[in-house]
């Protein structure tokens, strides 16, 4: 509507409430229906996907050994059916999105487009991104630092060729990684680390890079087999030889415990407590060991997807699954037990 339109309209009497009511009843036939449908999954008592992880792509540019998304096929959807389902997701009650792969930042535009769609269109309160880091650059961050609440960036050693026997390493890992602490820093994103405990790094102490790090959580988990994935000759990983005991995982743990960001997590906690969206919109399930997929949510919706797959709500909560998940939050904070209980929400 033009100024001249508008300021004519309001020159007659009550016109001003016409134009108000008009506003008001535009914005309740947009929200409405989610309302409507978030209100009856309450009410259904469904499971509120309240925070997702979403592997949109499984192509990556590096070859962990104990890599348990591999690279099976290259199927990406198109940017509008990404958008689609998230924005089913949205609709269903999710408010963080956790974007992961393969590696994300391998489709800079496909990635900054879904950011961006995420903040402005979804507004969802907060948005992650997990990445390897080698193809993290300063000026993705400086364009869309504004849609990225947590960059966490996987590092599994301070000591290059660790990394390089891992298969994530290329000589430059640890340099990379404090740039990146570094641009985070300074485009207002928080900066987490995830550390894959195996074989090869268990013994390591990595108390004093990390403390110089100083991420605002060091996730911190246990080597993970997933059949069909990496856990045989057959598969494209074999995860095997690499794996350790609960107690070797607990002797690392123990080295590193008094790290204020440090967040440890199991295999017992990580089966089936996170939920995952794969590249083609369905819902995965690793917990019983073999992945089992849902239909996509582009076909059958969220609640019917997701009643396809196993998800333990319970284990969401136990491992603290709610943190201060936006950047406007400054300081770390853990909730309490009933805290967690009592909002039933998750992360990654
Ligand atoms: S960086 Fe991540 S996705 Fe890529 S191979 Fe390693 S574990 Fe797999």
């Amino acid at each position: 509507m033009s100024s001249g339109i508008l300021k004519s309209l309001l020159g007659f009497p009550g016109s001003w409430v016409l134009v108000l009511s008009s506003v008001l009843l535009t914005i309740a036939v947009v929200t409405f229906p989610s309302a409507v449908r978030a209100a009856r999954r309450r009410l259904n008592k469904s499971p509120i996907p309240v925070s997702v992880n979403y592997f949109f792509s499984r192509k990556c540019n590096k070859e962990c050994g104990f890599c348990f998304h591999t690279a099976k096929t290259s199927y990406i959807l198109s940017q509008d059916e990404a958008h689609r389902g998230l924005r089913l997701l949205k609709e269903a009650g999710m408010e963080k999105l956790n974007i992961a792969g393969g590696e994300p930042f391998l489709y800079p535009n496909f990635l900054g487009a879904m950011l961006r769609f995420c903040k402005e269109s979804l507004h969802l309160r907060s948005v992650s991104i997990v990445t390897n880091g080698s193809k993290v650059t300063e000026n993705f961050l400086k364009e869309y630092g504004q849609y990225i609440d947590i960059l966490a960036v996987s590092c599994d050693s301070m000591n290059e060729k660790t990394n390089i026997a891992i298969g994530r390493g290329d000589g430059n890992n640890v340099k990379q990684l404090f740039r990146i602490r570094d641009w985070c820093r300074k485009y207002n994103i928080k900066f987490k680390l995830n550390t894959v405990v195996c074989r090869l790094n268990f013994n390591e102490d990595m108390f004093d890079l990390v403390n110089e790090l100083a991420p605002f959580r060091w996730k911190v988990f246990q080597v993970l087999m997933v059949c069909g994935e990496n856990d045989s000759e057959e598969t494209l990983r074999d995860v095997r030889k690499w794996e350790i005991t609960d107690e070797e995982f607990a002797v690392f743990c123990d080295r590193h415990r008094a790290i204020p960001a440090f967040i440890p997590e199991d295999n017992k906690v990580m089966a089936s407590s996170y939920l995952l969206v794969d590249e083609y919109m369905r819902f995965m399930d690793k917990g019983s060991g073999k992945m089992v997929e849902s239909e996509s949510i582009l076909d059958v919706g969220v609640e019917k997807a997701l009643s396809q797959v196993r998800w333990d709500h319970e284990a969401f909560l136990e491992r603290g699954g709610i943190y201060d998940w936006t950047k406007e939050m400054p300081v770390p904070q853990k909730p309490t037990a009933k805290e967690l209980a009592a909002s039933g929400s998750l992360d990654w």
